[in-house]
């Protein structure tokens, strides 16, 4: 039988070696929080399910917490890919650690821009209707970061791009605990907004657990809330993702109005009683309905109605409202 060879990962930098190091002061301007309890590390790779010999790659891993929980588990592969260089040397220390159960490869540059094709070439690929590949995508980002993300990945999840030309790629994140409601918000929660809309039309999402904000290094004003999301083999809708979105955004730019208000929004003045009534008749969907109280099943018959309409008025698809700023959520 092959002998293991036995893990010994090195300690983790104290908290004074950090401040030392990286000068933490400086770095809160760059929203780096670091998690340095084991235990919660741990308990962030556990939601992401079994990746002993599985394909993950850890997005910022900073000082490498979390990359610690990762490589105890054993992956066939690991990749990190971290923003800010000052972390090569840690990080050198754990591939140094890992070799011989995993291999760890640590890319310097911006996860937008990242190459997961490459990264995943040796992952065979799975179809998109049976059981998940084994590539999981796992972060504890800056919020900022995170959530802007999320909005990439989701389109290229409807392209089946990218970490998702491999199957239905899982991904654990954390976000600032509001934004992980919202994400998971049902309908007439509170903080349901276009967010949860867009990510459970692609995916099943699931607040795992919350971090308190005194659990990180600076400590951050907000707690912080770990999601699961995992790509459906069936989405709400099969539309292009630019115009789930623009319908989305502009009926939820007016939140606390009948969502025929922002509705109409995406027509031309001159058209705009006619085809918003038109909309929601096609979508068989009550107009005086505000969008937190529309499901996800009518939302996605609002965006069908919309392409039927764009179908028959070319002019539509195109049309740009350039009404008061929109809100980001
Ligand atoms: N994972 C570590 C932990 O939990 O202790 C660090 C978390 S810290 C909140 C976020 C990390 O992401 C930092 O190390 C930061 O440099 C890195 N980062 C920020 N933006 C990034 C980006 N666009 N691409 C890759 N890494 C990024």
């Amino acid at each position: 039988m092959a002998a293991f060879k036995q893990l010994r990962l090195p300690p983790l930098p104290t908290i004074r070696d950090l401040v030392r190091l990286y000068r933490l002061r400086a770095l809160k301007q760059l929203s780096q929080n670091f998690l340095m309890d084991e235990r919660i590390t741990d308990r962030i790779v556990r939601a992401a399910g079994n990746i002993q010999n599985h394909y993950v790659c850890e997005v910022g891993p900073g000082p490498g917490g979390i990359t610690r929980s990762i490589i105890k588990n054993k992956p066939r592969k690991l990749i990190v890919v971290e923003k800010d260089p000052r972390f090569i040397p840690t990080l050198e220390l754990l591939k140094e650690a890992c070799e011989g159960s995993s291999q760890m490869d640590i890319e310097i540059g911006d996860i937008r821009s990242y190459n997961f094709e490459k990264g995943f070439e040796t992952c065979k690929k799975s179809n998109w209707y049976e059981a998940p590949p084994p590539i999981h995508l796992i972060g504890n980002l800056p919020f900022n970061v995170s959530t802007n993300l999320i909005i990439r990945w989701l389109q290229s999840i409807s392209e089946k791009s990218s970490a998702w030309s491999f199957g239905r790629s899982s991904m654990t994140l954390t976000f600032q605990k509001e934004v992980a409601e919202r994400i998971t918000a049902q309908v007439s929660d509170k903080q349901r907004c276009r967010l949860s809309v867009m990510c459970q039309f692609w995916c099943e999402v699931n607040h795992k657990f919350t971090i308190p904000g005194s659990a990180f290094l600076p400590k951050p004003d907000v707690d912080v809330g770990v999601v699961t999301l995992i790509p459906k083999t069936q989405p709400l809708v099969t539309l292009p993702f630019k115009m789930v979105e623009k319908i989305l955004r502009s009926i939820f730019n007016m939140r606390q109005k009948a969502s025929m208000k922002g509705a109409q929004t995406l027509f031309p003045p001159e058209e705009r009683d006619f085809l918003g009534f038109k909309l929601f008749q096609l979508a068989d969907v009550d107009s005086r309905a505000r969008p937190f109280e529309i499901t996800n099943e009518e939302f996605a018959r609002i965006c069908y109605a919309y392409k039927i309409i764009c179908d028959e008025h070319p002019n539509v698809e195109t049309y740009n409202f350039r009404g008061p700023k929109i809100q980001i959520d």
